[in-house]
C-alpha cells in the first residue's frame, strides 16, 4: 500500500471494523463508538494476534531493530517513537545482525505465530546491496528470498532477505509461533545481513508496535502486537573492536576485525566502534589505555549530523614498533543531554 493513502485506508478498515462490531455487538458498539471519538484510542480488531519475536537472537545483544515501519504518510519519515530509524515508505521492522560472519555461522527466522505458509521464494543470491547496479539487479524481488504465512482472521506476515537456500517450509506448511522458516541472509534489496518483517491485517500494512487501524504520525495510541514488551531502542552498538587499518563501513558489514591478538609489527592500532540512531550534537568520547595502564588518547568528538548507521575510530601508528607489547584497552561513551547511551570497552593483544 502507498502510504499517501493511508488515511483513506485507515477510515476504510475503521468502518469496516466498525460495521463488524455494530453487527456483532450491538450492546458494545456505542461505547466503542464514543470511546473511539473521545479517547482516539484504536479500534480493537477482532482476534488481535499475539506475536513471539521472528529471529532466534538475543535482542539488543546478538541482534537489534535497526529500522523500524515508517510512520509519516508525506514524503518525510518517522517511526513510532517519534525518532529517525526508518526511512520513507519502510513497510516492516527490520532485524539486523551483527554481520556476514554471523550471518554464514547462522540466526534463524522463525514464524511470529501458529499459521499456515501461502507462498515462498528461495534461489536468490545473498549480496549485500552497495550501489545502483545493485539495486537494479534485485528490481522486482526486492524481498529476496522469504515466504507469506497465513496467521487467519485477516492477518498475515512476510519475512524477507533470508539467505539463499537456507528456506524450509514449502506453500501449505503448518507452522506454530517459533517454528524455523529459514535462515537471515542479505538476498533481495538488503544492504547489511537481516530479516525484514512485514505485518499485514485485511492487506493494509501494520506497524507491529502500534497495531492494526491507528492514525499514522507517531504520537498515536499503541496496541502492540508483541507478545513480549519491546523497548524502543534507537539508538545502540552494533559492534566494536580493534584493527591494525582504518576499518569502512563495508568491512564491518563483511565481518571482519574479530581479533582479539594481533602481532606487534601492526602498522597502527586502531580502536572503533559501529553504533546505530546517532543524532546531530551527540558527544563521543574515545580513551585508549597502553598496557601500563597509561592514557594514550583521550578525544572528544561531537557528531554533526544524523546517522542511522555510524562508525567512528582513533588509533595510534606503530612505526619502528613504538607501540609496547601487552593488553590495550579502548573505552566509548556516546553521550546525549547529559545521559550516556553507549558504554562500552574492548581489549586486545598486541603480541
Ligand atoms: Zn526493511
Amino acid at each position: 500500500m502507498k502510504l499517501k493513502n493511508y488515511f483513506h485506508v485507515f477510515v476504510t478498515a475503521l468502518v469496516t471494523v466498525l460495521v463488524t462490531y455494530l453487527f456483532t455487538n450491538a450492546n458494545t458498539h456505542t461505547l466503542l463508538f464514543q470511546n473511539f471519538v473521545i479517547d482516539n484510542s484504536i479500534a480493537e480488531v477482532p482476534n488481535n494476534p499475539k506475536f513471539v519475536l521472528p529471529i532466534k537472537c538475543k535482542l539488543d545483544q546478538d541482534c537489534f531493530i535497526l529500522l523500524y515501519s515508517d510512520r509519516d504518510p508525506s514524503p518525510k519519515a518517522v517511526d513510532f517513537g517519534c525518532g529517525r530509524q526508518t526511512y520513507d515508505g519502510h513497510k516492516g521492522t527490520d532485524f539486523a545482525i551483527s554481520d556476514e560472519k554471523i550471518m554464514i555461522k547462522g540466526v534463524a527466522v522463525e514464524a511470529v505465530a501458529p499459521g499456515k505458509v501461502l507462498r515462498m521464494r528461495d534461489g536468490i543470491p545473498d549480496r549485500r546491496v552497495k550501489n545502483q547496479a545493485d539495486r537494479d539487479a534485485v528490481k522486482n524481488i526486492e524481498c529476496g528470498n522469504g515466504m507469506v504465512i497465513d496467521h487467519g482472521n485477516g492477518w498475515e506476515t512476510q519475512y524477507c532477505h533470508l539467505r539463499n537456500g537456507s528456506i524450509v517450509v514449502k506453500p501449505g506448511t503448518v507452522v506454530k509461533a517459533g517454528t524455523q522458516l529459514g535462515m537471515v541472509g542479505t538476498s533481495g534489496l538488503a544492504s547489511f545481513p537481516h530479516l525484514h518483517l512485514s505485518v499485514r491485517y485485511q492487506g493494509e500494512i501494520v506497524d507491529p508496535f502500534v497495531g492494526a487501524n491507528a492514525k499514522s504520525g507517531c504520537n498515536t495510541a499503541r496496541n502492540s502486537i508483541w507478545q513480549q514488551p519491546l523497548n524502543y531502542k534507537p539508538t545502540g552498538v552494533i559492534r566494536s573492536g580493534f584493527a591494525t587499518i582504518a576499518p569502512t563501513m563495508d568491512d564491518l558489514w563483511s565481518g571482519k576485525f574479530y581479533e582479539t591478538v594481533l602481532p606487534e609489527n601492526s602498522t597502527a592500532l586502531i580502536f572503533w566502534v559501529q553504533i546505530y540512531g546517532v543524532l546531530a550534537g551527540d558527544k563521543e568520547h574515545y580513551q585508549l589505555f597502553a598496557p601500563n595502564g597509561e592514557q594514550v588518547i583521550d578525544n572528544r568528538k561531537e557528531i554533526e549530523s544524523a546517522n542511522k548507521t555510524w562508525m567512528g575510530y582513533v588509533g595510534k601508528r606503530n612505526n619502528y614498533q613504538s607501540l609496547p607489547k601487552g593488553k590495550w584497552r579502548g573505552e566509548y561513551h556516546l553521550t546525549r543531554n547529559n545521559k550516556v547511551l553507549v558504554s562500552l570497552r574492548e581489549e586486545v593483544q598486541l603480541n
